[in-house]
């Protein structure tokens, strides 16, 4: 018998384990039981040979057309070159040893699978040597007629190859295995299965590797897509009831204190959104566990203000809160702006403090020696209520009074490591946390990897907020449209307004340099365009040949003396020492800077009104989420924004039509959807995850939203009454297996 947690070499050899391992990292008889079919060739419907590319690996389903032995040209003996045709198309397989062998089983008319990398010869595409598994004979003396009907319908399952080993190879290892399989017993509870028409484990488990017929296939990857959700959905509810057992000091409002004063100082009226979230972050605090909510909501949809209450709530039940956020001047500016909204509130043991001010801290990397002392000694004491600052926080000799809620902005740029040595600062018991993004999150995507938060979401944006206009930019086939884009930066100038103009990199030191920004969420990683993601959509191919991006350093001078001279001209990016990030900055926010010219350092956050125009440049190196992020900085105020995203990308380009896309809307949630279609979803999981594997094999984060939806709900009911699984033994087992000790923690950390 074989079990899913056997490893492959005591099934086979060590020699098909290792090739298995080493081409796909599978270990377990589970894993290579869930290294599923690509597709599925039938023997009528040959590959489409004209489709393969050269370099290409490829299997191939075909027909031999000829076999002709062919006498080497300066080398000596014979050579034997087949050709093999999908009805249509040719494609030469050529043999150098073993012609003999190959010309008998390679008979006109007979039908197999090639399995090589495609190379050229003359002119004409060849396999040298493919691997070739001839499919039975369905016809002619000999052949049972039940056979041949059998083998003219099979699915044929071919699997994602490689050079070391073959599909069919693959295929015939899947069947030892299915052959003496006992998979156990099945996660998903009967009575589920029986609502929702699911077949069982095993049956499907064969069923995908060895369909009998379309629906066969169909049913049993539904079925098996109900188990990544399902068991993944079990295993997060199992962590939210973990964390809801743990302690935490409950701090309920206290009436008549700081965070009523600070509701009637606020200039403006909350939005029903923002009055609804912060309801329920209050009775989160108010819960002797710790509260773990994620709140999303499009930039400048409010969320500092609902952040500020929460912290005011802790304050007034005499706790402390820490704001973190991902940059110093993000830090610095939640710092100036939180300050400004607190005002007397804020200013204890001042003349001009208000009863029962607290004290707001900033602690920094860079900050001086004298103004870091005095701010750890009010965070050590209890002084300051409210703690702000930079990865600086996490460091060891910060120490707290009584740290009761950690706010997280922007969530994407911290690491979960660092969130957990935050926690740990608070040892009384677990702070409270509350998750910060305007990145908007698709549902599926906040309900697998951000599964264990609760999701509160601010869908409108305060009243009086102008539209951004957004325009697409062609600057290679209409020039003067550039010069018209300057043009409008001067004329906002002219009336007082100020304008961003966005570039893919700093420069200077070469695009190999990257920046110290970390990369947004939307990037796949760090590459050569600071923190543009320069990912989707953009083949490798089409970057080719093309200048590279635009830099901070090349573009400032160009416009001060070309387009905008005699505007103020800065620059700021994420090599600056961080004095001079924050004097520039300031200098904008004063309105002694007309024109920023800058990296994505200003993706986030970064509020200023009067700054009504951006212009990005090379926009399409950057992400649609990202791009919606910027454009948000000049949306503001009350005068209406505008955003001109500059591009010499061709008309009906993928690259264009994402840009065409950002244009034409600005809801920021169906533009995420946008950026999950366009990238492998494993870039997204992967960069929540840290790089881990992702578990999810047929489950669609974009196409599967319901049924996530409806096992997120089977699975919570489950563990809502059975906890510890002990009535379920093949969902806790399955919980097991398919994290793994690393992805456990991971969930644990999160
Ligand atoms: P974000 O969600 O992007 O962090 P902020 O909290 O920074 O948004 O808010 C953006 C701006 O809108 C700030 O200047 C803030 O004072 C203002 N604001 C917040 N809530 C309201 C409201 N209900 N009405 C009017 N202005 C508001
Ligand atoms: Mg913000």
């Amino acid at each position: 018998m074989t079990t899913v947690r056997d490893p492959l070499d005591r099934v086979f050899g060590a020699k098909t384990a290792k090739a298995l391992n080493e081409a796909f990292g599978l270990q377990t008889a589970g894993d290579l039981l869930r290294h599923y079919p690509r597709r599925y060739a039938t023997r009528g419907e040959l590959t489409e040979l004209s489709s393969l590319r050269e370099g290409e690996h490829v299997t191939v389903l075909a027909k031999v057309a000829l076999a002709q032995r062919r006498p080497n040209g300066n080398r000596r003996g014979e050579r034997l070159e087949v050709t093999v045709t999908d009805g249509t198309a040719r494609l030469t397989l050529t043999f150098f040893h073993r012609v003999y062998f190959h010309q008998k089983i390679l008979r006109p008319e007979a039908v197999g699978l090639f399995a090589g990398t495609v190379s050229s010869f003359r002119g004409r595409r060849q396999l040298i040597h493919p691997d070739c598994e001839m499919l039975p004979e369905t016809s002619g003396p000999g052949v049972a007629a039940e056979i041949a009907a059998d083998y003219a319908t099979e699915l044929i399952p071919v699997y994602p190859a490689s050079a070391k080993i073959a599909s069919w190879q693959i295929s015939k290892a899947v069947q030892t295995v299915l052959d003496t399989l006992d998979v156990g017993e099945d996660p998903l509870p009967p009575e589920l299965r029986e609502r929702y028409g699911l077949g069982g484990l095993a049956e499907s488990i064969r069923a995908i590797h060895r369909p009998l017929d379309v629906d066969d296939y169909r049913a049993a990857r539904e079925r098996l897509k109900w188990d990544e959700a399902f068991v993944l959905q079990a295993a997060l509810a199992q962590r939210r009831l973990a964390a809801a057992a743990m302690p935490a000091t409950p701090r309920p409002r206290v009436p008549g204190a700081l965070a009523e004063a600070f509701d009637a100082r606020l200039p403006f009226r909350l939005t029903d959104g923002q009055r609804a979230a912060g309801e329920t972050i209050s009775a989160d605090l108010a819960c002797a566990y710790p509260m773990h909510r994620l709140l999303q909501g499009e930039v400048g949809s409010g969320k500092t203000v609902i952040a500020v209450r929460a912290m005011l709530q802790v304050v007034d039940a005499g706790g402390q809160a820490a704001l973190l956020a991902p940059t110093e001047v993000l830090a610095q500016q939640h710092y100036r702006s939180i300050s400004a909204m607190l005002g007397p509130l804020g200013q204890a043991g001042q003349l001009s403090g208000a009863e029962h001010a607290t004290r707001v801290a900033l602690l920094t990397g860079s900050q001086g020696v004298a103004a870091r002392r005095s701010a750890l000694t009010d965070v050590f004491t209890g002084d300051a209520g409210i703690v702000i600052g930079t990865h600086a926080l996490l460091e060891e000799h910060v120490r707290f009074s009584d740290l009761g809620l950690i706010v997280i902005d922007e969530q994407h740029r911290f690491g979960v490591e660092q969130r957990d040595a935050l926690r740990e600062k608070a040892p009384g018991g677990r702070p409270h946390v509350l998750v910060m993004t305007a990145t908007p999150i698709p549902r599926t995507v906040a309900m697998t990897v951000y599964g264990d938060l609760e999701v509160s979401t601010l869908t409108e944006l305060p009243a009086g907020r102008s539209p951004i206009a957004t325009h697409v930019v062609p600057a290679a086939d209409r020039p003067r449209f550039l010069a018209r884009a300057w043009e409008r930066v001067r004329e906002e100038a002219g009336r007082g307004r100020q304008a961003y103009v966005v570039c893919p990199r700093v420069g200077g030191t070469g695009p190999g340099d990257p920046d110290d920004e970390p990369a947004g969420a939307d990037a796949p990683g760090p590459d050569d365009a600071d923190g543009a993601s320069g990912g989707a959509g953009s083949a490798p191919g089409a970057l080719a040949g093309r200048r590279p991006p635009l830099a901070v350093l090349d573009v400032a001078p160009m416009l001060e003396q070309g387009p905008l001279a005699g505007l103020r001209v800065a620059i700021l990016h994420g090599r600056m020492p961080s004095d001079d990030k924050e004097r520039v900055m300031r200098a904008f926010t004063e309105g002694n800077v007309d024109v920023l010219v800058a990296t994505t350092v200003i993706e986030v956050g970064v509020d200023v009104p009067n700054a009504t125009v951006m212009v990005v440049l090379d926009a399409d190196r950057f992400g649609v989420s990202q791009l919606h992020q910027l454009r948000g900085r000049v949306g503001r105020g009350s005068a209406e924004g505008l955003c001109l995203l500059v591009t010499e990308t061709e008309p009906g380009s993928p690259a264009r039509e994402r840009l065409d896309a950002v244009a034409a809307t600005g809801d920021g949630f169906s533009l995420s959807r946008l950026d999950l279609e366009q990238r492998r979803e494993g870039d997204v999981l992967g960069a929540a995850q840290a790089g881990r594997r992702s578990s999810l094999k047929l489950l669609s984060l974009l196409a599967d939203e319901e049924l996530i939806g409806k096992a997120r709900e089977e699975a919570a009911a489950v563990v809502a009454g059975d906890p510890e699984l002990a009535r379920h033994q093949g969902l806790s087992a399955a919980i097991g297996d398919l994290l793994g000790p690393q992805r456990a923690e991971f969930l644990d950390k999160t």
